[in-house]
């Protein structure tokens, strides 16, 4: 089993700087929320993998 790829985002609430765990046990190209470790707000990731293999997490505010 792979171990989950981190990535650095920022909150589209607070714009702190947090280092997400993404959560890629669904799959290619999916979203889910994830509250904010500041300040608690739902953030919405999209999930998406390129052709290489690298995950990319893209946030909005929900
Ligand atoms: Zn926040």
């Amino acid at each position: 089993m792979d171990e989950l790829p981190e990535q650095t985002v920022h909150c589209p609430f607070c714009d702190a700087r947090l280092t997400l765990l993404l959560d890629t046990s669904a799959g290619a190209e999916h979203s889910y929320t994830e509250d904010c470790h500041v300040c608690c707000q739902p953030m919405l990731v999209h999930l998406t993998q390129d052709t290489d293999g690298h995950w990319q997490a893209t946030l909005e505010q929900e």
